[in-house]
């Protein structure tokens, strides 16, 4: 099946956006061997988009849409594909449900215009927006796939993730199921990873076995393609197996999983509490954390104690070991996450300290990070050594506090 992305918006033509929504696209379609074939981005104009979409109908067998199914006026994006296959826009129900109660929530009424939101192209499959209002939508035309997307990513990806790729899969010319599962990874870096598995990932063509290094993670998609559902899932537990048994240790998660959602998760199980004490990164792993519904119920609270003062004042450090020792060290880590333990009254307690960079700090190097981890049973200092942006080791170092939290 050969595919092609078209994104609409006048503000990537001007350089405002970048289409970032094509690089997403095209990874995970890549990731289930769906070739793309070709990128374009058109303005906001209707004559123009409709000449695209004929020139894309005579080399592609799936075209895919982001930008312009909101509201406005300038987002014609349906209407246009809508007229270029001559079908009518109808009204979908589920949506126009959510769109009401997201008023309703806000006490405000709704507009006219956001009633367009709900109107989806005859025939089509829906794709519900969990993050926004916009449904995304499949249709069938003359043996050509039209998917349309909001623009928003962080409306599109986890559309394009949870709905999409599941009709993708299941489209096959062939009338063969496909089937995948993502193993996600942590504490292991893409090339030695694949360097363990590389006999498997070279000598495998069904499973395919596509790692991939995304959000300083690495995860690796299994997908089989075969006559029945449980036939493929029978191939990919079979090499899900081989892959547990040489690098088991290091996957923390599958498919949507997060560090934080597999986290909230654990603790739920096990009943017990967290609480953080977090210089580095900021509050990075409490706003990681409380992105999860329910962690309420775990999540005690924590400290963003950035400087030495907060780290003695309102942390109850003692200054005798922020002096001797410096605010980065393996001592004041320790002493971090008893004090976040024992004001909390939690269960465990976690916390960071290091040097995010560009500068060192106490003539400690850019990257040095230390974490500890409190518990009942006493308490653990692990120390790392990162590397890159400020950004990515306060993320890196983010992660790897929770990792070592399921470890
Ligand atoms: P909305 O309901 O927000 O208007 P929409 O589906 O109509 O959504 P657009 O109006 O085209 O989408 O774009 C909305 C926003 O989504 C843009 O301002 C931009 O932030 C983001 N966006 C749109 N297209 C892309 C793209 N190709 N890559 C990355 N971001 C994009
Ligand atoms: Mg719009």
């Amino acid at each position: 099946m050969k595919a092609e992305i078209i994104a609409v918006g006048t503000e990537l033509l001007l350089g405002q956006i970048a289409n970032t929504n094509a690089q997403f696209i095209s990874k995970k379609l890549a990731e289930v061997g769906i070739d793309v074939l070709y990128h374009s981005v058109v303005g906001d104009n209707a004559a123009r988009l409709a000449g695209l979409v004929e020139t894309a109908q005579q080399r592609s067998d799936i075209i895919i849409f982001t930008g312009g199914l909101g509201p406005t006026k300038d987002d014609l994006t349906k209407e246009t594909i809508a007229r270029c296959m001559g079908k009518t826009l109808v009204e979908n129900s589920e949506a126009m449900e959510q769109i009401l109660a997201f008023f309703a929530r806000r006490g405000t009424p709704m507009t006219e215009n956001n009633r367009k939101q709900a109107l989806v192209i005859e025939g089509s499959t829906v794709f519900p927006n969990d993050h926004g209002m916009a449904p995304g939508m499949a249709v069938e035309s003359s043996g050509i796939r039209y998917l349309l997307f909001p623009g928003p990513p962080k409306e599109l990806n986890p559309m394009f993730e949870n709905y999409a790729l599941p009709y993708l899969l299941s489209l096959s010319s062939d009338s063969q199921v496909v089937h995948s599962k993502v193993l996600r990874f942590y504490g292991i870096g893409e090339s030695l990873l694949e360097e363990k598995l590389i006999d498997l990932i070279d000598g495998q063509s069904n499973p395919t076995i596509a790692p991939l290094a995304n959000e300083a993670e690495v995860t690796i998609r299994i997908t089989a393609k075969t006559d029945t559902t449980q036939k493929a899932d029978e191939m990919i537990s079979e090499v899900e197996k081989e892959i547990e048994r040489r690098v088991g240790e290091f996957i923390y998660g599958y498919n949507q999983d997060s560090l934080h959602s597999v986290l909230v998760g654990k603790l739920k199980e096990n009943g017990l509490t967290l609480s953080l004490a977090e210089s580095c990164t900021g509050g990075l792993i409490s706003h990681l954390i409380t992105n999860i519904p329910g962690s309420s119920e775990v999540y005690a609270g924590g400290y963003v104690s950035y400087t030495e003062k907060a780290k003695v004042q309102a942390l109850g450090v003692d200054p005798a070991l922020t002096q001797k020792y410096g605010t980065v060290s393996e001592e004041v880590a320790s002493a971090m996450a008893v004090q976040a333990k024992t004001n909390m009254s939690a269960d465990i307690a976690l916390s960071v300290t290091g040097v995010a960079g560009p500068g060192t700090v106490e003539g400690k190097p850019v990257g040095q990070i230390f974490i500890g981890v409190a518990t009942a049973t006493g308490e653990k200092v692990y120390s790392l050594k990162l590397s890159g942006t400020r950004e990515g080791i306060q993320l890196r170092a983010a992660k790897y506090g929770m990792y070592y939290l399921l470890k």
